[in-house]
């Protein structure tokens, strides 16, 4: 007899273990990784196999019904699986579906009703790689289908809109096969093979293979390849400034593996997941690289996806869930500025792809490379404790400097009669920009919502006392409020510090910034690269290449574009507002603001021509400004230090963010407290509890949100206590509670 551990795709935290199941003697294909359809609570469920035995403790097994696909995934799968729902509590299907083809897991849905009712399989999504296309032809707008021929009318309504791939048809419709082959006899529909989505949104670039390594991309490979060698699953973290060569190490690495049979996975930011980085790796690996990220269509996605498990890609470069791609042998796993908060995901699962990324390596003995130019707190406290190893390059390579930084104290031109949001250094540069006709970049530092208080005279802004974040203005009530601890403050009339009467609400979105720069540099073109301009697919890419196409012109934009973007002929970048990150009520926004600038700051002066930055703000004597301004992290990590180890912050401590929502706030209000007065209890002694207090962002499309901050020392197991304290069933339906362990956003 066979026995096949099944995990059923059942979502709750009772789950937290296998079941045993009867694999029947005529059942073929079951292995780990297998889709399979049992029995579970009187119902037919989905499961997935993740292991296999002779014989069982329990007895009386129900029979595996059928077997829906796969393998899917490895044996590793699993393990990790298991411990990312122990670690982010976590219902154990759910951390196992991150392993699972995308496009819609299989389900199983009740057709019919009453008596007559049946459970049918849905897999939507998940189907071969197909490469088919159906398209109505010329004569087939005018086709009126007969009135019984209900599948055709389904498949021309469905065409009118547009080609389609075959696959995703039969996803939404059904059997379409039939249907297909009557209109394309009768001419209606033409169907067609065609090119692989594979090159879908990818520029290919030229990526030269640089011959003669730097001293920085030697040490880094040298230490890789021992890595390789040793498999023994090591960290090793390229500490590297913007244009030290970073991505050929990775590809001279990904080389080596792939070369020796192995596979590789590089993650990268999903924001700066753009043509031109992808490019670079389809330059000089091609067919070789999939692509996964979130703007891809469900059936690309499945089909890049499915490469990757049919071996057919051995080299994945995508976004944070790109980890979770099916790579045989996977030897080396590259996460590029490991520091951007995108690698921790919003939404259950709430991992984060390093530490993940960590236990799949110690798992498999793949070697893990960390890239940044600003590695995380976590990070660099891990090489300074000796269990990560930190390859410095601290040279660009093209040995031209590191762009000087400006800072411009906006208080002093404020009291110097300035009231412009353009300093006067900035504007006399933007004009040499013009003359020169060259290209600048320009910086707006924008998180849309988190509203503060400054004075513009001396640039002081109200802060919490107790837990040293800004406090957040509320316009409603006129009130300043702690988002960490919940304190309340009435608005001073005057600056506490300087009894200036300038004390202002805080922000400006890029079209105002757009139309006062047409004021002063008039003449020269602008591509404004937002949210709203960019939405739509390849907005981003289109913003881009309109600028890359201007002989001479600004590019102005939020956050999306300080990463990545290498353009040789930008000689300035204006950051026109550093602070707003800075005052973000979160332990993290001096290191934020950092990271930010010293990558936005990369942007200037890759090319021939020597590149400038100019930093506007009114704390001119913040470390982060500092830091970045001298282009030495250590001004900003040496303080922020001091200042995390003394409040037992990240990490020099463990946090858990406990949220709860709904849409009614004095019912959110009560589940909070009920949900601190299970924690008080369950927490043990030296752990503290922040809160019960209204979110940062308190009310998010008419829904109320409310947090608890758990402290716990650093080696604590902050999952275990939290998970038992918070699993019995909310006695407040209407509000929903989620925990968030080592939240990277406590927005
Ligand atoms: P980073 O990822 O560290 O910011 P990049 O990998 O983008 O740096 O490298 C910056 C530029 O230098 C790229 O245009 C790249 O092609 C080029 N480059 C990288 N390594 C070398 C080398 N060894 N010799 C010459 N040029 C190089
Ligand atoms: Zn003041
Ligand atoms: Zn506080």
């Amino acid at each position: 007899m066979a026995v096949a551990h099944v995990i059923v795709d059942v979502a709750t935290r009772q789950l937290d273990s296998h079941f045993d199941y009867d694999v029947p003697s005529g059942l073929s294909g079951i292995e780990v990784g297998s889709c399979v359809l049992v029995d579970f609570a009187n119902r037919p469920v989905v499961g997935w196999v993740v292991g296999l035995a002779e014989t069982s403790p329990h007895a009386r097994l129900k029979p595996i019904r059928a077997v829906l696909g796969g393998p899917y995934f490895s044996s590793v799968a699993p393990e990790v699986a298991s411990w990312i729902a122990q670690r982010y509590i976590c219902p154990l299907s759910e951390a196992l579906r991150l392993f699972t083809p995308p496009g819609g897991t299989p389900r199983a849905v009740r057709v019919g009703e009453g008596e007559e009712a049946v459970w049918e399989m849905r897999r939507a999504g998940v189907g071969p790689v197909d490469d088919r296309w159906a398209q109505l032809t010329a004569a087939g707008r005018e086709f009126v289908p007969g009135a019984r021929a209900t599948m055709q009318r389904a498949v021309v309504d469905a065409l009118a809109a547009g080609p389609l791939r075959v696959a995703e048809l039969a996803a939404d419709l059904g059997s379409v096969d039939s249907a297909l082959k009557r209109l394309s006899d009768l001419g209606v529909v033409s169907i067609e093979r065609r090119r692989r989505m594979r090159d879908a949104h990818v520029r290919e670039r030229s990526a030269p293979r640089h011959e003669r390594l730097t001293e920085g991309q030697t040490h880094a490979l040298a230490a890789i390849h021992h890595a390789l060698d040793t498999r023994e699953g090591d960290v090793i973290v390229l500490d590297g400034v913007t244009g030290s060569g970073k991505t050929e190490v990775y590809l001279r690495a990904i080389e080596e593996v792939v070369t020796h049979g192995g596979s590789a996975c590089v993650l990268v930011p999903e924001i700066s997941l753009t043509p031109q980085t992808v490019g670079r790796f389809r330059a000089r690996f091609g067919d070789d690289v999939a692509v996964l990220h979130s703007r891809l269509s469900a059936g690309e996605r499945f089909d890049q996806w499915d490469l990757v498990r049919r071996g057919e890609a051995h080299i994945v470069v995508g976004a944070r869930s790109a980890l979770f791609a099916p790579l045989h042998d996977l030897r080396l796993i590259v996460i590029d500025e490991e520091h951007e908060s995108s690698y921790k995901q919003g939404s259950a699962p709430r991992y984060h792809a390093r530490d993940v990324a960590e236990e799949i390596a110690r798992r498999t003995g793949a070697v893990l490379v960390l890239g940044s130019a600003s590695p995380s707190m976590e990070t660099r406290s891990n090489c300074e404790s000796g269990r990560w190893t930190r390859v410095e390059m601290p040279q660009r390579v093209t040995d031209r400097p590191l762009p000087p930084v400006t800072v411009v104290d906006m208080a002093a031109e404020f009291a110097g009669g300035h009231r412009s949001m353009f300093s006067r250094a900035l504007v006399a540069s933007l004009q040499g920009v013009a003359e020169r006709q060259e290209k600048a970049v320009l910086f707006l530092n924008r998180r849309g919502f988190a509203s503060f208080l400054l004075c513009r005279e001396c640039g002081f802004v109200p802060e919490c006392d107790h837990c040293a974040v800004s406090l957040t203005y509320h316009e409603v009530g006129s009130r300043l409020q702690c988002h960490h601890c919940g304190a309340k403050h009435s608005v001073p009339a005057v600056c506490p510090r300087c009894s200036s009467p300038y004390l202002r609400q805080f922000g400006a979105g890029t079209q105002r910034v757009e139309a006062e720069l047409e004021q002063v540099v008039g003449g020269l073109p602008v591509v404004r690269m937002d949210a709203d301009t960019t939405r739509g697919k390849g907005g981003h890419a289109r913003a881009l290449a309109q600028f890359e196409a201007l002989p001479s012109g600004v590019l102005l934009g939020t956050q999306m574009i300080a990463k990545g973007l290498d353009y040789p002929e930008v000689t300035l970048v204006g950051v026109i507002n550093a602070d707003t990150t800075l005052h973000l009520p979160d332990y993290r926004a001096g290191e934020r603001t950092f990271q930010l600038l010293e990558q936005v700051a990369g942007r200037a002066g890759r090319g021939e021509r020597q590149g400038q930055v100019i930093i506007q703000t009114y704390w001119p004597d913040h470390p982060a400004i500092r830091a970045a301004a001298a282009h030495d992290a250590s001004i900003f990590y040496d303080q922020e230090k001091t200042t995390r180890a003394e409040l037992g912050y990240p990490p020099y401590g463990r946090l858990a963010n406990v949220l709860l929502w709904g849409q009614n706030q004095g019912e959110v209000a009560a589940a909070a407290g009920d949900a601190f007065d299970r924690l008080s209890v369950a927490c043990p002694d030296g752990w503290q509890l922040l809160g019960p207090s209204p979110a940062p962002l308190s009310r998010v499309k008419g829904v109320w949100r409310w947090h608890i901050l758990v402290k716990a020392p650093n080696d604590a197991d902050v999952s275990t206590p939290l998970g038992a304290a918070l699993a019995p069933a909310p006695r407040h339906p209407g509000v929903a509670l989620a925990v968030d362990v080592d939240p990277v956003d406590l927005l």
